[in-house]
């Protein structure tokens, strides 16, 4: 069925025994999961067994790229990494950008899938199909960066890609992150799959891109999506500039931008000094993931104050929320070196900002006291904290050892009704957006297969004002279960399956966004998806992970929110007097499961099984 576009090869590495073997990428595979989230989900299902414990060596750690990276479409530069999550215990799927994926796929692989548990410190480096199994034993305990500078100059070559862990997921931290150059496959605790595998990195290189096989056609989809970037009010002329924290001034605007554990959403003075004025002034230099034209990244360099000489890419618009404004803190450089020692120690900025956050709500409410914390002041808008937080958690050592387990499990050890302030859904921490203002965007929070995640089913409708499919009122209920049931499945496929990079779905190709992949994927790989077929893959998956959820003894309950969202309202700003009762969440969860053919527990279905062939 493909005659190109694809590696068209799997790759095994088992680290028990150092072996590793390729495979033929299934034709059924292709025909239905198309690439990236949809083989590794489908692997993941076939290979990884209910009840399996997340950091056991009988879970697997998942790679995959899809049929348009490193094909010269733009911004196709996604991968996709799975494995079961040892922060939610459901499906973990994240996505990262950067070079890696577009270096894994020409060193001749569409997936890699990451097998047993290696007796010692290990690192994988793999060159044009030849795999070597490296020692990693004095790279053990070591940051990022210098864990990728060194694994390239023992290889004798500094344009391998890196993807690596830190001390973080070497210590078995549920939040910790696989991180690829400045990128980060950020959140579910992947990092602590790898580091419960004894994987320090997987160093790639390749140097064969696949091969087109219509040029012709695959140069007028191109241009085609190129033409709706081109056209996009938003994408070049502010989103390049800016990149997400824009998206700060946006909700802040609206009233959704979430404060101090989500107690002080819409107080808009409070973040004034994390919007997108105070971060242009930081920017030191730009970059781009493989093949974007747009470039959206920007490393931000702190040249005065207490945190003088930090820099990272970043923050995004997610990471200056959790280690800036839920944390009530608005002082723009100690975010910076926050978001640069996140990805040093290898941990997920949003989760280890938002447990943060809680555990300093828990301390203005004397549940924890100075006792607890080693003396340390959790109080709200006290950066002076944040660092050393930071290193308690990665390094586990006093309440950090509490924290690093996720905010739903530091909730159950600390007791004491805490679980009332834990901002997470399925034990995933909660992204940026007060959903009490934006109820398609909730939806997906609750029913995602990964937990709290705006990646998921992103509503731009909501937050962008958007209307594709069409218009819609971010405050209203009804229309919201079948809305989710279209943006999730249409981000299922377009963005992590084909996979391109969701900023594209957002702002400028989300009216042709099936179309457009179909013909990008037809004329790379010579296929012959309709629009329609696109879209069923992207059901195709979300059912596929939903039987991979109840599995593992996720059920409708677990589709819900922080108590918070359900009986505090937003007290001030433009979305003021907002909450989602019990019975909002019924009326849209019911209207959902209907839309997906799921029963009324939200189990799919029989025909709808049959209907997917599944
Ligand atoms: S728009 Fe930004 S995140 Fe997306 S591919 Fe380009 S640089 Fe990467």
């Amino acid at each position: 069925m493909y005659k190109g576009g694809y590696a068209g090869k799997l790759l095994r590495i088992n680290l028990t025994d150092r072996s590793s073997q390729e495979e033929e990428l299934p034709e059924e595979l292709v025909k239905n999961y198309l690439g990236g989230a949809g083989f590794a989900i489908k692997y993941l299902y076939d290979e990884v067994k209910p009840k399996t414990p997340a950091l056991d060596p009988a879970n697997k750690l998942i790679f995959a790229v899809g049929p348009l990276t490193a094909s010269g479409a733009a911004c196709a530069s996604r991968m996709s990494v799975v494995a079961k999550s040892p922060l939610t215990g459901a499906v973990g799927m994240a996505l990262s950008g950067g070079q890696f994926p577009a270096e894994m796929k020409m060193a001749g692989y569409d997936v890699m899938i990451i097998e047993g548990r290696a007796e010692k410190p290990t690192y994988v480096a793999i060159k044009d199909g030849q795999v070597r199994f490296r020692s990693a034993e004095k790279l053990s305990g070591m940051l990022t960066t210098d864990t990728q500078l060194i694994i390239k100059d023992e290889l004798g070559d500094q344009n391998y890609r890196i993807a690596c862990i830190g001390p973080a997921g070497e210590k078995l931290g549920p939040m910790a992150c696989i991180v690829n150059e400045r990128r980060a496959a950020g959140r579910k605790g992947l990092g602590a799959v790898m580091g419960s595998k004894n994987l320090k990195a997987i160093a790639i290189r390749g140097s064969n891109r696949p091969n087109v096989v219509d040029a012709e056609k695959f140069k007028k989809a191109r241009q085609a999506m190129n033409q709706a970037m081109k056209d996009s009010p938003v994408l070049y002329p502010q989103f390049s500039k800016s990149g997400t924290p824009m998206v700060v001034d946006a909700t802040s605007g609206m009233g959704i931008y979430p404060i101090n554990n989500w107690t002080a959403t819409g107080e808009i003075d409070m973040v004034k000094g994390l919007g997108d004025a105070a971060q242009a002034k930081m920017i030191v230099h730009k970059a781009h993931c493989h093949d974007c034209p747009v470039g959206c990244s920007q490393i931000k360099l702190v040249t005065s104050g207490p945190y003088a000489g930090y820099m990272s890419e970043g923050p995004e618009y997610e990471t200056t929320y959790s280690l800036g404004s839920t944390l009530g803190i608005d002082y723009l450089p100690a975010v910076i070196a926050a978001d640069r020692l996140c990805d040093e120690y290898g941990i997920d900025t949003m989760s280890a900002g938002v447990v943060i956050g809680f555990a300093m709500e828990l301390y203005e409410k004397g549940i924890v006291t100075k006792k607890d914390t080693d003396g340390l002041e959790l109080k709200f808008g006290n950066h002076g904290i944040l660092l050393e937080m930071l290193r308690k958690i990665t390094y586990r050592e006093g309440i950090g050892d509490i924290l690093s387990q996720g905010t739903r499990k530091a909730a159950e050890i600390i007791g004491k009704g805490s679980e009332d302030y834990a901002m997470h859904v399925k034990g995933l921490e909660l992204p940026a957006y007060d959903v009490r203002g934006a109820k398609a965007h909730g939806l997906n929070y609750a029913t995602a297969y990964t937990g709290a995640d705006h990646n998921r089913g992103y509503a731009f409708q909501e937050i962008f004002d958007i209307p594709v499919p069409e218009q819609v009122d971010r405050m209203a209920i009804e229309g919201k279960g079948r809305l989710t049931k279209w943006n999730q499945d249409v981000r299922s496929v377009t963005c992590d399956c084909a996979p391109m990079c969701a900023f594209l779905l957002d702002m400028a190709v989300p009216g042709i966004a099936c179309r457009n992949t179909a013909d990008l994927v037809n004329a790379a790989a010579g296929t012959d998806f309709t629009p329609e077929d696109i879209e069923k893959i992207g059901e195709r998956l979300n059912n596929l992970a939903r039987l991979f959820n109840i599995g593992e003894g996720f059920t409708r309950k677990d589709d819900t929110f922080p108590k918070r969202l359900m009986t505090e309202a937003i007290k001030a700003g433009p979305s003021q007097g907002q909450l989602i009762s019990q019975a909002d969440l019924d009326a849209m969860l019911d209207e959902y499961y209907d839309a997906r053919g799921w029963d009324k527990d939200g189990n799919p279905g029989e025909a709808k099984l049959k209907e997917l062939g599944i």
